[in-house]
């Protein structure tokens, strides 16, 4: 079965095709500018000549015509027609409470979807356009939605909810769901596995440290807490976004400053994180090379970043009475050696020792980086939530499609 997998934002749209009776990726690529006369379109057909073009694409209907145009192309395709192209998988970043797994698109769960756009403002609308793109352009072909919450509906009460009043949650959903949950459920499976152990054995944090940042406490296979919250702004220090502040901060700066809520939402997700501290750059490369170079700035916020990471794998080892193993993936994760050595030389008391020279070595392979004797493993696990999306297509389409 041929599967091509979406992540649909605003003004972009990334895609992957997969064959699944491999799993192999036949196709890449994405649409960036969506609305602009200067769209920028990127196809890495597997075994053939990358393309980038410019031009006009003004909705993601055309940007996705455009990716099929590219797929079934007589010279750069990887397929004879997109009629070979049996289901799409989307990511949809927020399910609330309505998704606990991933389901096949009807009428219902488009609704649902709509209704969650409070939630989700930046990303459910443009998930729905990536959604409604797919239904102009292959009319017919089934769609399934796999959400970044999904994995985190397992959290108990106590953990999802917030300390205020509890008519905020009854009328308004104002709670704590988590994201990067597709990314927590793969990388915890793949250190089970790498472990050799049952998952429901295990307890796990996963830390999934990219641009956006995000731990989770996973215990016996199941996610009991996560360092996002209503919004991707909560828990850990990112590129651009604070993570966790007082909230007393956002009246009392709003006022001294006169800023707005849009300006101080903005102040938040976009200036805040390693780029304000570091007053250099939001990428980890840059600010750990600056402070190589002996930036004290950057030091400051490397010194920051790791030592809130660090608190939370504590507190998650509070969360489950004990860790057998820490879990690093994304792009800092899986390729900022400094960081991960800084965070494990401080976690020493839970009995944990870093293989320095594991550390150190580069590898795309899921890997361990402690020592034989460590009480606390610690394995590098490169995330993959395209795979995971379209597996999950995949696996409801099969359950859907009995064989007659
Ligand atoms: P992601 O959001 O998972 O794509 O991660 C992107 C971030 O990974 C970038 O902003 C970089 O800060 C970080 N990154 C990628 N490669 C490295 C590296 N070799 N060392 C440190 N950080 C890296």
């Amino acid at each position: 079965m041929i599967v091509l997998v979406i992540n649909a934002g605003s003004s972009s749209l990334k895609f992957q095709l997969y064959n699944m009776e491999n799993e192999a990726v036949l196709a890449k690529g994405k649409v960036e500018r969506i609305g602009m006369d200067s769209a920028i379109l990127t196809y890495e057909p597997e075994g053939k000549q990358d393309i980038r073009e410019v031009r006009e694409i003004l909705e993601h209907t055309t940007a996705i015509r455009r990716v099929l145009d590219m797929l079934a192309h007589p010279e750069f395709g990887v397929l004879k027609s997109v009629r070979d192209i049996q289901a799409v998988g989307h990511r949809v970043v927020h399910g609330g409470e309505s998704f606990s797994s991933s389901v096949l698109v009807d009428d219902r769960v488009k609704q649902e979807i709509k209704r969650l756009f409070d939630l989700a403002p930046l990303h459910n609308p443009a998930h729905m356009l990536g959604i409604q793109a797919v239904e102009t352009n292959m009319p017919g072909v089934p769609q399934a939605v796999v959400f970044d919450t999904a994995f985190h509906q397992t959290m108990p009460s106590a953990a999802y909810l917030y300390p205020i009043p509890m008519v905020l949650y009854k009328k308004h959903k104002i709670r704590r769901y988590g994201f990067h949950g597709t990314s927590h459920a793969y990388v915890s499976e793949r250190a089970a596995a790498y472990l050799g152990r049952p998952i429901e054995e295990l307890k796990l944090v996963t830390c999934h440290i990219g641009n956006g940042a995000s731990c989770a406490a996973v215990l016996h296979g199941k996610s009991v807490d996560t360092s996002m919250g209503m919004t991707p702004l909560e828990g850990l220090m990112m590129g651009t976004r604070s993570g966790d502040i007082d909230p007393a901060i956002v009246p009392f700066a709003m006022s001294k400053e006169e800023l707005t809520l849009s300006e101080v939402n903005s102040m938040l997700n976009k200036h805040s994180g390693l780029m304000a501290i570091s007053g250099i750059s939001s990428d980890m490369r840059e600010v750990t090379q600056a402070m190589q170079d002996g930036d004290k700035n950057a030091a400051l916020a490397f010194e920051m970043y790791e030592y809130r990471l660090r608190k939370c794998i504590g507190a998650y080892a509070a969360a489950m009475n004990g860790i057998d193993a820490i879990v690093f993936t994304a792009g800092v994760g899986e390729n900022s050696a400094a960081l991960r050595a800084a965070v494990c030389r401080n976690l020493t008391f839970l009995g944990l020792r870093l293989d320095e020279e594991a550390n150190a070595r580069r590898s795309q392979e899921d890997r361990m980086i402690s020592t034989a004797d460590s009480r606390v493993q610690v394995l590098v696990v490169p995330t993959n939530e395209e795979l995971v999306i379209a597996r999950d297509t995949y696996e409801l389409i099969l359950h859907s499609n009995p064989v007659q």
